[in-house]
């Protein structure tokens, strides 16, 4: 019997809350969560945190989890936001209860319930212009004014509200309200707005409606309606909590009741993760789409190399508090790097080559090097390096006049190339400009990694590639969006002020050793010395296209 096994980690406050629901039998004992995004945009990692914890703890309880689209503003929505919604998840590795639902679904149940309410006295018609609305709401602090229609007949609403329906007032005309309480400390209770007109074409309803439930009117029976029995939201819907309670109060009938649940958002340093920012970013094509391997989108983490395995292992890091904080994105890149050390073959690449010739080696052999994929991994195997007489190694492996700290390539100097033998500059050669185009190297046949000179050590390891054997490839360097902790935290600043210029470098002239010729989109390789990496969608037979997941070392953290 292991004990370590029996250890568990202290529950999350959540967890708790269903600990002790199970406990009592309530609901039967069942645990029924949902996603719920808006099909506004593309999921971002806030929502990843999101996905993780409720299909999470789905899974957790042996419990379900639904995705319901809350597609109740047609203004903002779209079918390639719910097809990308769709494919993030899955990719994320979740499956969903059943099929997708939506909050579109339910909208004659919702107007049959709000006919209901009007009937009921507990809803009406207000005419008034949507600005006086707001000041009669007045300040929490002292009560507000009630509407001169707060009291109107109820046949009046009931006429109203169906001539709403059928199309025949304008946008702003008129609202359905519900009857609350205007004196509620809580602004959101003060006699809150259920339906508005919006003559707009749903995506999915098409022209069947032209007044559209608002998310306080719809989230709470949606829940109901779907048998959900917690329901996760982040914290800035706990003021929304009461009036969550009181919809159901409505049309609960029964034991069976979903309870909200609040919870704080994730927020990342050094990103913006608002939805509508997101989307201004690729409206002006400050990057390229939503799936830029810059945007902190599901798809663009997907497309710069991140695993689901990391982005699930990251959010079990964070873990879930009730009070909102900002976490370190260097904890994400952690989780990233931890993930594809395991995973990644490692390879050799150069990025910016320059040539080396070994002068003593003949000019027609090529030596086949047996290296490992994974050093740490000995079930990944080996393939085959070409050793040649022309080789690149990087640009800044090689100093004309390094330092004594350098314990790279220099004249008179030795290094060993990784998995091969140890080099010593002879000489250089250099273009007009002065920059070194190439060189002269002796090597010792002697010093063969593996074999038995191998024990002669040097200082220095640099990679390299074949240049005769080595194929090209484009090589998108990818950083940070945003030089600022808290591109979104300044007042008098547009968080697009502190855009990185920097965030993308394409080197065009890149080479990789053999072996990786026919890599596919999606491929994850570590680049020894430099990094990780992973294939692009914009590869293509005749051109390798390859992204910077993360470089080896977090280099951020020391130009604070
Ligand atoms: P944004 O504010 O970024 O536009 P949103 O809250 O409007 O996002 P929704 O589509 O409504 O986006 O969100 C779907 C679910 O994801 C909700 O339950 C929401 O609370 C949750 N969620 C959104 N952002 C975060 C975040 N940063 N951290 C954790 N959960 C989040
Ligand atoms: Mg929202």
């Amino acid at each position: 019997m292991d004990f370590q096994e029996n250890e568990k980690r202290s529950l999350n406050f959540i967890e708790s809350i269903i600990e002790e629901d199970l406990q009592v039998n309530k609901n039967q004992g069942r645990v029924h969560l949902r996603f719920p995004p808006e099909p506004n945009g593309y999921l971002h990692i806030g929502h990843a945190k999101s996905i993780c914890l409720n299909f999470g703890l789905a899974n957790e309880y042996n419990g379900l989890c639904n995705l319901r689209f809350d597609d109740t503003n047609p203004e903002k929505e779209d079918v390639e936001y719910v097809d990308s919604i769709m494919e993030d998840i899955s990719w994320l590795g979740f499956d969903w209860d059943g099929d997708p639902k939506y909050a579109s679904d339910y909208f004659q149940q919702l107007y049959d319930w709000s006919v209901q309410l009007i009937k009921e006295g507990k809803a009406y018609v207000d005419e008034q212009p949507q600005e006086l609305i707001s000041e009669q709401r007045g300040v929490p602090t002292r009560p507000g004014i009630d509407s001169p229609y707060r009291n109107r007949p109820v046949e009046e609403s009931l006429d109203l509200f169906e001539r709403m329906k059928n199309g025949e007032f304008s946008t702003g005309d008129m609202i359905l309200r519900s009857k609350i309480d205007m004196s509620s400390p809580n602004m959101h209770m003060r006699d809150p707005i259920m339906y508005r007109i919006l003559h707009q074409t749903h995506h999915r309803t098409g022209d069947d409606w032209c007044i559209y439930p608002m998310y306080d009117w719809a989230h709470g029976q949606s829940d109901f309606i779907e048998g959900i029995t917690h329901s996760v939201c982040t914290l800035e819907f706990e003021i929304h909590r009461p009036l969550y309670d009181w919809a159901l109060d409505q049309i609960v009938e029964g034991d069976y009741r979903p309870r909200q649940i609040e919870f704080a958002r994730l927020n990342l340093s050094y990103t913006v993760m608002s939805k509508r920012k997101l989307l201004e970013l690729v409206k002006d094509n400050h990057v390229n789409g939503w799936d830029d391997p810059r945007m902190p989108t599901i798809s663009g983490f997907r497309r710069r190399g991140y695993t689901p395995e990391s982005i699930r292992n990251f959010a079990d890091r964070i873990g879930v508090a009730k009070r909102d904080n900002v976490i370190d994105v260097s904890l994400l890149e952690f989780s990233v790097r931890e993930h594809l050390n395991q995973i990644a073959p490692r390879a050799l690449a150069v990025l910016d080559p320059i040539k080396v010739v070994i002068t003593n080696y003949p000019e027609s052999k090529v030596e086949e090097l047996e290296l490992a994929n994974n050093q740490n991994d000995e079930n990944a195997g080996t393939r085959i390096v070409p050793f040649t007489r022309e080789l690149y190694i990087e640009r800044d492996d090689f100093m004309e006049d390094p330092p004594k700290k350098f314990f790279r390539l220099g004249p008179e100097r030795e290094v060993r190339l990784v998995g091969a033998y140890i080099i010593k500059c002879e000489d250089f050669k250099k273009d007009a400009e002065g920059n070194i185009t190439e060189v002269y190297c002796t090597y010792d046949p002697d010093t063969k990694s593996g074999g038995a000179g191998a024990k002669r050590k040097v200082k220095g390891t640099i990679h390299w590639v074949s240049a005769e054997k080595a194929v090209d490839a484009e090589v998108r360097l990818y950083d940070r969006l945003f030089v600022d902790e808290d591109p979104d935290g300044h007042k008098d600043k547009n968080f697009k002020e502190f855009l990185n210029p920097d965030s993308l470098k394409v080197l065009q002239n890149c080479k990789i050793e053999p072996a990786f010729s026919t890599v596919k989109p999606g491929d994850k390789l570590q680049f020894q010395r430099l990094g990780y990496f992973c294939v692009d969608k914009d590869s293509s037979h005749n051109k390798l296209v390859i992204n910077r997941t993360v470089p080896l070392r977090d280099s951020w953290s020391k130009r604070k």
